[in-house]
């Protein structure tokens, strides 16, 4: 069943009309991907599905539930997490402490007992490491990891605070081949914990491997959604 239902959804600024007629739905378990060129309307929809823009039209719902997410904390408490691709981080605090940062919005989602700092350490530890990554020291500040370790620490850290939805932008832009497969393979992960992941990209390259369903965008529209059985790759 779908969690999060993107209903003949819009956006105008001013007269600009951004986003408009855009419906898809965000299921358990699979990744839909969002492709289009530069100024197709990509960051716009991540914008509305973060809280960070209001829509202007259409209706979204959570389990069949009409819903505005009308602040960050809005959708953070809906269990709509954002990683956006300059990532929410404080780069001179240690990886462990980023970790934790801002957990009181998902209040009730993730886990229910308090931590101490060692308990805080511990768990970034088992967490990163259930997820396929081992690092040594998460007291190293997270400015020191690259932007593949980066990304990975914010998906692990929606996972263990109980989100239900994740929203990737553009998680792989910004790297090299190496890194974009650990981040991809880091992907499927989330989905096999069984969130909904939004994957946003204009590459549809690392879009396809990971990709059940894929929603093109271009110029605002949406020129529709398609399971993965109907997608090839060029070249
Ligand atoms: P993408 O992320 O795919 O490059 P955007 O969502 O940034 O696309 O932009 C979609 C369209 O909306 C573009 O024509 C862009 O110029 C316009 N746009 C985006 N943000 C604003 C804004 N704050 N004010 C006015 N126009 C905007
Ligand atoms: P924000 O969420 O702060 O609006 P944006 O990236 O959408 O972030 O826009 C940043 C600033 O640039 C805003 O003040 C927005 O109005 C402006 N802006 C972005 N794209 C456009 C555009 N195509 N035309 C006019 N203004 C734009």
């Amino acid at each position: 069943a779908a969690i999060l239902e993107v209903d003949q959804v819009g956006k105008r600024y001013g007269n600009i009309i951004a986003l408009s007629g855009i419906s898809t739905s965000v299921r358990a378990g699979e990744v839909t991907c969002v492709l289009g060129d530069n100024g197709a309307g990509k960051s716009t929809f991540i914008k509305i599905l973060a809280g960070a823009h209001e829509h202007s039209e259409g209706v979204l719902r959570i389990d069949g539930e009409e819903c505005r997410l009308s602040s960050p904390r809005e959708a953070l408490e809906a269990g709509v997490a954002t990683v956006y691709q300059d990532l929410a981080v404080v780069p001179l605090m240690p990886v462990w402490r980023n970790f934790f940062l801002g957990s009181e919005l998902t209040k009730g989602r993730g886990p229910l007992r308090r931590l101490d700092v060692a308990g805080m350490k511990r768990t970034t530890k088992a967490e990163l490491s259930a997820m396929g990554i081992d690092l040594r020291d998460v007291d190293q500040p997270i400015g020191t990891l690259s932007g593949g370790e980066r990304q990975c620490v914010a998906i692990a850290r929606a996972v263990y605070f109980g989100a239900r939805v994740l929203i990737l932008d553009e998680p792989t832009a910004a790297l090299g081949v190496k890194q974009s497969g650990v981040v991809l393979k880091y992907i499927a992960k989330a989905r096999d914990r069984g969130l909904g992941v939004v994957f946003i990209t204009h590459n549809p390259h690392h879009a396809y491997p990971v990709g059940d369903r894929f929603m093109l965008l271009r110029r605002g529209k949406s020129m529709g959604d398609f399971p993965k059985s109907e997608m090839t790759l060029d070249d």
